[in-house]
C-alpha cells in the first residue's frame, strides 16, 4: 500500500476504536481464513462471579490431635472448603482466584494469608493453610502432586456442563470439595462469530479451561465443537496456532491475557483487546479498544477497503 492509503486506513481504524501497528498488518488482516479466539476475558467478559461451594460427602475428616490422641473429627463443611480455597488463592492474581476470594468476603468467610504459596500456570495453587498443604484447580493440578481427584469429578462434571469452571479443593493430600465460578459471554461475541462465518473465515475457540466449559461457551456463540480446543496449557497455545498456520492457514489470534502472549506473536495476525494485559497488547499487531470481539470483523473490513481503494 502506499504511504497515504496506510494513512487513510490507519486513521479510519483509530476512528473505529482499531489499532493497527503499521501498514504491513493493515495489509495482512484481509487475508485471514482463520479466527482463532481465547475464551476468557476475550468471547465472555472474564468477570467470574463465585457460584457454587460444594463440600464432598465422603470428604477426609477434618481431625485435631491433642498430644498424639485423637481429640476431634468433624466433616468439612461448606464453610472450611470455603475458607481454604480462598486462603490458598489470596496469593493469586488470577481472574478465577479473585473471584473465590471475592465470594468468601461477601459469604463471610473469613480468609486467611497463607503461609506458602506457589503458583502453578494453567493448573492452579498449591498453598500452606493453617500448617497444611492445600490445593486448588484443576484435575491434573491434583494428580500431579499424587492426589486422587476420583470422589469429586461427578460434581465437578456437573457444574462444567453448565458453563462453569468447576475447581477441586484438597487438603492434607485429600479432596475435599469443588468451588465454582461463571463467566458471562460477551453480548456480541455470537454477532462476531455470525458474521466471520458469513464472510467464510473458520472460527476456532482455544483455550486452557476443560473441554465441557469450553464447548458450553462455544454452543453458545455458534463455534463449532470440533473447533474447540481445551486444556491448552499456557505455553501450548502458540504451538496450537502454528499447527493451524503449517495446514497453511493464516490465522489470526485474538486475546486478552499474558498466556496468549505468544500466540497473538506467532500469529499471520495478532489482536489484543484494549481491557487485556499490557503483554497482550504489546505482542499483538491489532489492538481493539472497545474490547468488543466484534470489532474483528471492522478489522478485517477495513483492510479490505483500505487496500480496495488503492488497486
Ligand atoms: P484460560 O486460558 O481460560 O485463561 P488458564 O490457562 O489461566 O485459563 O488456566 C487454565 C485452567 O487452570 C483453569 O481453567 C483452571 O482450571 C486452572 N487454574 C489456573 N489458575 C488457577 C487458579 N489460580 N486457581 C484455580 N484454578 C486455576
Ligand atoms: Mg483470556
Amino acid at each position: 500500500a502506499t504511504p497515504a492509503a496506510t494513512m487513510v486506513g490507519t486513521t479510519l481504524g483509530a476512528q473505529n476504536g482499531v489499532l493497527f501497528k503499521g501498514g504491513d498488518v493493515l495489509e495482512r488482516a484481509k487475508d485471514v481464513d482463520t479466527v482463532v479466539f481465547d475464551k476468557t476475558g476475550t468471547l465472555t467478559t472474564g468477570e467470574m462471579e463465585l457460584t457454587d461451594v460444594v463440600a464432598l460427602d465422603d470428604t477426609k475428616e477434618k481431625t485435631a490431635t491433642d498430644g498424639g490422641r485423637l481429640t476431634a473429627r468433624e466433616r468439612l463443611g461448606e464453610d472450611d472448603v470455603l475458607r481454604l480455597a480462598a486462603s490458598a488463592e489470596r496469593g493469586s492474581e488470577h481472574p478465577l482466584a479473585q473471584a473465590i476470594v471475592d465470594g468468601a468476603t461477601a459469604r463471610g468467610v473469613d480468609v486467611t494469608d497463607p503461609e506458602t504459596f506457589e503458583n502453578v500456570p494453567g493448573q492452579g495453587v498449591v498453598a500452606t493453610v493453617d500448617g497444611e498443604e492445600v490445593l486448588v484447580g484443576n484435575r491434573t493440578l491434583l494428580r500431579e502432586n499424587g492426589i486422587d481427584p476420583d470422589s469429586a469429578l461427578e460434581t465437578m462434571e456437573r457444574l462444567e456442563r453448565e458453563g462453569k469452571t468447576a475447581m477441586l479443593v484438597a487438603h492434607a493430600g485429600a479432596v475435599v470439595g469443588v468451588v465454582a465460578n461463571a463467566d458471562t459471554v460477551k453480548p456480541s461475541a455470537a454477532d462476531a462469530v455470525r458474521q466471520l462465518r458469513e464472510r467464510g473465515i473458520d472460527v476456532t475457540l482455544l483455550t486452557g479451561d476443560n473441554e465441557r466449559t469450553a464447548r458450553a461457551v462455544a454452543e453458545a456463540v455458534g463455534i463449532d465443537p470440533e473447533n474447540v480446543r481445551a486444556e491448552v496449557l499456557p505455553e501450548d497455545k502458540s504451538d496450537a496456532v502454528e499447527a493451524i498456520q503449517a495446514e497453511g492457514k493464516r490465522a489470526m489470534m485474538v486475546g486478552d491475557g499474558v498466556n496468549d502472549a505468544p500466540a497473538l506473536a506467532v500469529a499471520y495476525v495478532g489482536t489484543a483487546l484494549g481491557s487485556g494485559t499490557d503483554v497482550a497488547i504489546e505482542a499483538a499487531d491489532v489492538t481493539l479498544m472497545r474490547g468488543d470481539p466484534v470489532d474483528v470483523v471492522k478489522a478485517v473490513r477495513i483492510s479490505e477497503a483500505t487496500l480496495a481503494k488503492i488497486k
